[in-house]
């Protein structure tokens, strides 16, 4: 694994729904076959029978949404939250992780990340003890509705 990939509070950007490169051009491909079929017109006459598609405008509008998402480059090189204070603060101390911390137990900037990703510590122990370019063979789940050993 590349050292790029390990962000500054040890999530692992290639396992963040935002680097998804697949999903992000389905859903571009999506957004322009609908315009070009003119599909909210469609949609329209649809809902005449079913209002389900009365929904249609909700649905092109989550899908902006979801681009918005979008994160291309990963968070150690640029990418990530345009304001983050756990990288604020992890280049303020000049460690090149959360992992170098003597304080990260009882860091409350790591809180909300740990109640989403619930191998929070334990990757950071991992990035600590095998280094942010080789821990990743040995990560867990990333998000809290995944299940461990069924997918990342
Ligand atoms: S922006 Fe902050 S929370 Fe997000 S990956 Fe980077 S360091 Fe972690
Ligand atoms: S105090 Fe330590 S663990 Fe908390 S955000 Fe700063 S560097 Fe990371």
């Amino acid at each position: 694994m590349n050292e790029k990939f390990t962000a500054w509070c040890g999530l692992c950007c290639i396992d963040c729904i935002p680097s998804n490169k697949d999903l992000f051009d389905l859903v571009h491909k999506l957004e322009e076959n609908l315009s070009d079929l003119q599909f909210d017109e469609y949609a329209k006459l649809k809902a005449e029978k079913n209002p389900v598609f009365g929904e249609y405008p909700v649905f092109i509008k989550v899908l902006k949404e979801i681009k918005s998402l979008k994160c291309s480059i990963p968070c150690r090189e640029g990418g990530g939250k345009t304001v983050c204070e756990i990288r604020n603060c992890v280049q303020g101390k000049g460690y090149l992780g959360c992992w170098e911390c003597s304080d990260r137990y009882s860091c409350t900037k790591l809180d909300y990340l740990r109640s989403v990703h619930p191998n929070l510590d334990y990757h950071l122990d991992l990035i600590g003890k095998y280094g942010p370019d080789s821990w990743l063979s040995k990560r867990g789940i990333h998000y809290r509705w995944q299940k461990e050993n069924g997918g990342k």
